[in-house]
C-alpha cells in the first residue's frame, strides 16, 4: 500500500491506496505547529500497513540527499517551521524510507503522469493561491538545481508601488500576485471579488509577466496553472491575452490554449503526485 502526504501552509492532505489513482482512504488536517500537525498525520497513517510514502511539502526545503539536513525546512515561510526536518518527523514513526519533494514538483508529476501534462515531457506546474510556486519537469523528470526552483520569487515590475506580502521581497511575483496580495490590495478575499472587479485585469497581467519569464527560461510544452486564485476561471483567458501581447510573437506560440491549461486532476494533482513519488521510492525520478 502506498501513502501520500501533501503538506501545505494551511492544510495537509493525506491518502493511502493501492495505486495513485486508487485511493482507499484520505483525510485533511490543518497545518498548525509541527508537533500537533505530525501527531494528526501519524494518527492517520498508523491504521495502515504502508510499503512506501511520498511527500510533497511546502518549502523552501533541503532536497539534497547528501546533506545532513535533507528534508529540513530552510526558512520561516510558515511560522514555527524553520529548521523542522520533515523527513525526520516522519521517520520517527515510520520504519521505511520516504521520498520527498516540493508540493509543486509533485503536483507537476501528478499532472504529467495522469493529467493535463500527459505526453508533455517538458512542463511547468504553477500554483497561484496563498502563495505562488512553480515546479518544472524536464524530459519527464523533476528538475532540481543546487536548490529547488522558487518561481514565486521572480522579481516583478511594480510601477504602481503595490504593497508586497512577501516577507523578504518588495517586488516579487508571490508578494504582488498571490491571494493574500490581492486581499491586501483590494480589501477582500479573491473568492469574493466578482468577475467584473477592476483588479482582475491587473492580476492577469502580473501572472502573465511571470509566465513570460517561464516561457523565456524554459519554453515548456505546457504551463498548468492551478491554485485557489485560479478558481476564478475567467482569469485563464485574461492571462492568455496578456501573454500573447507581452511576448509579441518573439518565438512562435502556436496554440496558447494548448500551452496554458487548467490542471486535469483538479485539487488532487498534489496528492496523486505524492503517491507517484512514494511508489517510485526515489525523490529524484
Ligand atoms: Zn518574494
Amino acid at each position: 500500500m502506498i501513502g501520500g502526504a501533501e503538506l501545505g501552509g494551511t492544510k495537509c492532505v493525506l491518502a493511502v491506496g493501492n495505486s495513485p489513482l486508487e485511493i482507499l482512504d484520505r483525510c485533511t488536517v490543518p497545518t498548525s505547529d509541527p508537533v500537533s500537525t505530525f501527531e494528526k498525520i501519524h494518527n492517520f497513517f498508523s491504521s495502515y500497513q504502508l510499503d512506501s510514502l511520498g511527500v510533497g511539502s511546502f518549502g523552501p526545503i533541503i532536497l539534497d540527499r547528501k546533506s545532513v539536513d535533507y528534508g529540513m525546512i530552510y526558512s520561516e515561510s510558515k511560522k514555527g517551521w524553520k529548521g523542522i526536518n520533515i523527513c525526520q518527523m516522519f521517520k520517527d514513526k515510520l520504519k521505511f524510507d520516504i521520498a520527498i519533494d516540493t508540493d509543486v514538483n509533485v503536483a507537476g508529476l501528478g499532472e504529467f503522469q495522469y493529467g493535463a501534462g500527459k505526453y508533455s515531457n517538458n512542463l511547468v506546474y504553477l500554483t497561484i493561491g496563498t502563495g505562488i510556486g512553480g515546479g518544472l519537469l524536464v524530459n519527464g523528470k523533476i528538475h532540481h538545481g543546487i536548490f529547488h526552483l522558487e518561481m514565486g520569487h521572480i522579481p516583478m515590475p511594480n510601477p504602481e508601488s503595490f504593497d508586497s506580502v512577501c516577507r523578504v521581497h518588495d517586488n516579487c511575483w508571490d508578494g504582488l500576485a498571490s491571494g493574500p496580495a490581492l486581499e491586501l490590495r483590494y480589501g477582500m478575499a479573491p473568492s469574493d471579488m466578482v468577475e467584473s472587479h477592476m483588479g482582475w485585469d491587473e492580476e492577469a497581467k502580473l501572472i502573465a509577466l511571470g509566465v513570460i519569464s517561464i516561457i523565456a527560461n524554459h519554453s515548456p510544452e505546457k504551463i498548468i496553472i492551478g491554485g485557489g486564485v485560479m478558481r476564478q476561471k475567467h482569469l485563464y483567458s485574461k492571462i492568455k491575452k496578456h501573454v500573447l501581447n507581452l511576448w509579441n510573437d518573439y518565438t512562435p506560440i502556436i496554440n496558447i490554449d494548448d500551452l496554458i491549461v487548467e490542471p486535469k486532476l483538479g485539487n488532487d494533482s498534489g496528492i496523486i503526485g505524492s503517491m507517484i513519488l512514494g511508489n517510485s521510492g526515489s525523490a529524484s525520478i
